[in-house]
């Protein structure tokens, strides 16, 4: 079944609504990796978009600090304001939604976590060591994460070396036969100097995937950040995505 990645959709809905209106028709199901709310300014909507979806959803950082499971004193002073933001604006019925998604689920060939199998709350995963030590921390030949909010495919080779392939939007590339790591970059808040929103399309019977990024109204989602109050620099890193 094609399958639509989503990660860090971070509660940008013209971000999101662009990504699903440019992958509309292309897939059967559809993968949430986490941090669907926090720093945005339209939580209700994404998570209603994504209960459409009827998606296989994880829970992030930011989910877990706005129903208060884990501590917001353990985010920098910016994201704190917004998990502080974001709280007030759950009703109880999404409050309730967030508190019944789990920080792990295997799917087929994939493991999907929002940072890590080891530690899905908070590690960054990337080319670094920690992609060989997780290794032992899922079964599944693949592992889908978010977190980042920079999209990668990270192999891991048999000599133990972790290789990172870059992304290259339009193009389908072999997943292959190695462990591999698969980040489809973030919806609503990319960080690696690409404002556009960024998702990934998974063909797990072909083995490929494929990176895509699409233009959405980016003013329109600072005007909503600047309304709700929350801070400037939220707005401001949209522009130029950091
Ligand atoms: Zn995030």
């Amino acid at each position: 079944m094609r399958t639509l990645l989503l990660s860090d959709i971070h509660a940008n809905y013209p971000a999101l609504k662009a990504v699903l209106a440019d992958a509309d028709g292309e897939f059967e199901r559809a993968w949430v990796l986490g941090d669907t709310v926090g720093y945005g300014a339209d939580p209700s909507d994404c998570i209603a978009a994504v209960r459409d979806l009827d998606a296989t959803v994880i829970s992030g950082n930011h989910e877990l600090a706005a129903i208060g499971r884990i501590s917001a004193e353990d985010f920098n002073p910016v994201a704190r304001e917004a998990i502080e933001w974001t709280a007030n604006a759950l009703d109880d019925d999404e409050r309730e939604y967030l508190q019944s998604l789990p920080p792990k689920q295997v799917v087929d060939r994939f493991t999907l976590v929002h940072g890590s199998p080891r530690d899905p709350v908070w590690e960054y995963l990337g080319t670094g060591p920690a992609a060989v030590e997780n290794l032992e921390h899922f079964q599944t030949q693949a592992c889908a994460v978010g977190h980042s909010h920079v999209p990668f495919l990270v192999r891991v080779t048999a000599d133990g070396v972790a290789g990172q392939v870059k992304h290259s939007p339009g193009q389908r590339i072999s997943l292959g036969d190695d462990r591999l790591y698969l980040n489809p970059g973030s919806v609503g808040q990319p960080r690696d100097r690409d404002p556009r929103a960024s998702y990934a399309l998974l063909d797990p019977d072909a083995w490929e995937v494929e990176f895509r990024r699409v233009e959405y109204d980016l003013a329109l989602a600072q005007t909503r950040i600047r309304e709700a109050g929350l801070p400037e620099f939220l707005a401001e890193r949209l522009s130029i995505g950091v």
